[in-house]
């Protein structure tokens, strides 16, 4: 079977786990290095990513899950985006630079900092209900990086081989698709 961990220092977690075993893997939360053990695939969530980022180090799972990505699928919404960049603008540096994306936080403006919109997203939906909160969006991606959605001409979702981004919070409705689209990566990346 698959099994796939959230991690869980902070954020939208719960969601994220009631979404993946709508998929019919096994579910765990990632708070500690032994945890990652046995896990076929990542999910980083929403919530705050300096926050987060502080969290990882404290809890000594910067560099694991960094190495653990090297060999496993991970999906990162929201903050976790941002955690996946390779580039933030405006901050010195990245945090797991996963993927070859430059971010913009807090990106959407103040008068519409949360909201939500019906996007296409390729080979996931084409009528996906995005709940954006605080939300990033990526400037510019490199040429490995697949843009799977564009909404206001901002990309709002990527996949760069075996990560998966996208700037809203797919675990915020009943439509658990794109988790679907995830856990299928998984399964072939393990295949
Ligand atoms: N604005 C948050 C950040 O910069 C992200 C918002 C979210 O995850 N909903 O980390």
């Amino acid at each position: 079977s698959i099994k796939i961990g959230v991690l869980g220092l902070q954020g939208a977690i719960r969601e994220h786990v009631w979404a993946l075993e709508s998929t019919g893997a096994e579910v765990a939360i990632v708070k500690k290095i032994e945890h990652l053990e046995g896990l076929d695939g990542l999910v980083i969530p929403g919530g705050e990513s300096t926050t987060m980022r502080r969290l990882l180090d404290q809890y000594g799972l910067f560099e694991p899950i960094k190495a653990f990505a090297q060999q496993h699928p991970v999906f990162g919404t929201c903050a976790g985006l941002i955690l996946m960049a390779q580039q933030i603008e405006g901050q010195k540096g990245p945090h797991l630079a996963l993927m070859d994306i430059n971010v913009r936080r807090n990106a959407f403006g103040r008068q519409v900092a949360s909201f939500e919109a019906e996007l296409v997203i390729e080979g996931v939906a084409d009528d996906f209900m995005g709940v954006f909160i605080r939300a990033p969006y990526i400037l510019n991606v490199g040429q490995d990086v697949q843009v799977l959605s564009v909404y206001e001409d901002k990309i709002v979702a990527a996949r760069q081989g075996h990560f998966l981004t996208c700037a809203f919070h797919p675990e915020l409705t009943n439509d658990y698709r794109f988790h679907h689209y995830f856990y299928d990566m998984v399964r072939a990346y393990k295949e």
